[in-house]
């Protein structure tokens, strides 16, 4: 992979991003996990919230559970910040930050990317920092006839990347720019070759063919669970329970659904459909009323709207939040 030109590129044409304004480690790595499946104008608002509630690794680490999930809420993959005040302690008992990737690699949640990224950043260490942008780049350069998915390929593309990454380069300046490129220039559809730094080098811009890679690759059918979510009021106050500590969205609140004890009120039901990686939700919500043992808390308008909830259940949320049906005050 040759890449010349890319540095000079960048210094033109990098997006004035909050977390591109200083090195700071702990700054890096909080952008570095948001950004994982997630947009870059999406991550800028939960960016600042999430460092004005929590400027340092002390701070993160002393978070209750309940303030992080909210600060993340509607971000998804909750086990990124889960992880994060892990990797907070860690870092605490360690006596700072590690500073190559392959100590890095040793807290929680880090893996090859996370760790690439914020040893090349924060501390200049060479280390390539290979994310979805950075491979489509790298495919459509080697005209790689392989899925991108395969660890094999990754370390691939990885080595690649380190190879290319010239001797007197700044490494955190070539890891963004590589994927400013992907993400701006070399974007999945329509990549705008004709504007890109790196195209007397790239196969398949000389091929003609650079939406034909990377390899576009079947995608299983996702299963749908059809289920019904049960909004329940009483005394000004909604029904609401936290989901378990292990597991799809460990430790979020929600509405009752597959419970027994309830009846279903007259009402038009709101219907909900939620796309997980692996699988969907299509959720019907209606009113209803105990008529067995209660599962859950009652929360009420205050309690309700602070709770963290993903943005599965968020429409019931603003249903009950907008129905003039809640009060303020006793809460359990
Ligand atoms: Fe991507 Fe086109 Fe640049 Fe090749 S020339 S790296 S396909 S934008």
């Amino acid at each position: 992979m040759v890449t010349e030109g890319l540095l000079a590129w960048y210094a033109e044409n990098r997006r004035d991003l909050p977390w591109r304004r200083d090195r700071d480690p702990y700054r890096v790595w909080v952008s570095e996990i948001m950004l994982q499946q997630t947009r870059v104008e999406a991550v800028i608002p939960y960016y600042e919230r999430f460092l004005a509630a929590l400027p340092d690794v002390s701070a993160l680490a002393a978070a209750p559970e309940e303030q992080l999930l909210k600060l993340w809420e509607g971000l998804g993959y909750y086990s990124r910040v889960r992880n994060m005040k892990k990797a907070a302690n860690q870092i605490l008992s360690r006596g700072g930050f590690p500073r190559t990737a392959a100590e890095l690699k040793q807290l929680a949640g880090f893996g090859d990317y996370t760790a690439g990224a914020v040893a090349s950043i924060a501390f200049a260490q060479r280390a390539p920092a290979v994310d979805g942008n950075v491979l489509r780049v790298w495919a459509r350069m080697a005209r790689v006839g392989e899925s991108v998915k395969a660890p094999s390929v990754r370390r691939r593309c990885a080595r690649d990347v380190l190879d290319a990454m010239p001797q007197d380069a700044d490494p955190g300046l070539y890891n963004q720019a590589l994927m400013e490129l992907g993400a701006t220039v070399c974007t999945p559809r329509s990549p705008r070759c004709l504007l890109c730094p790196v195209r007397a080098h790239c196969g398949a811009f000389a091929a003609d063919e650079a939406e034909d890679y990377p390899i576009a690759e079947a995608q299983p059918a996702r299963p749908v669970e059809e289920f019904t979510v049960y909004l329940i009021v009483e005394k000004g106050r909604a029904l609401v329970r936290r989901r378990p500590d292990t597991g799809l969205l460990a430790g979020m609140w929600e509405f009752p659904h597959h419970v027994d004890g309830v009846r279903e009120l007259p009402c038009e039901p709101v219907e909900v459909r939620h796309v997980f990686t692996h699988k969907i939700w299509q959720m019907r919500g209606v009113r209803a009323e105990l008529t067995g043992p209660r599962e859950g808390v009652w929360a009420d308008k205050a309690r309700l709207a602070a709770l963290p909830m993903n943005s599965a259940m968020e429409k019931y949320r603003q249903v009950l939040l907008e129905s003039g049906e809640l009060t303020d005050g006793g809460a359990d």
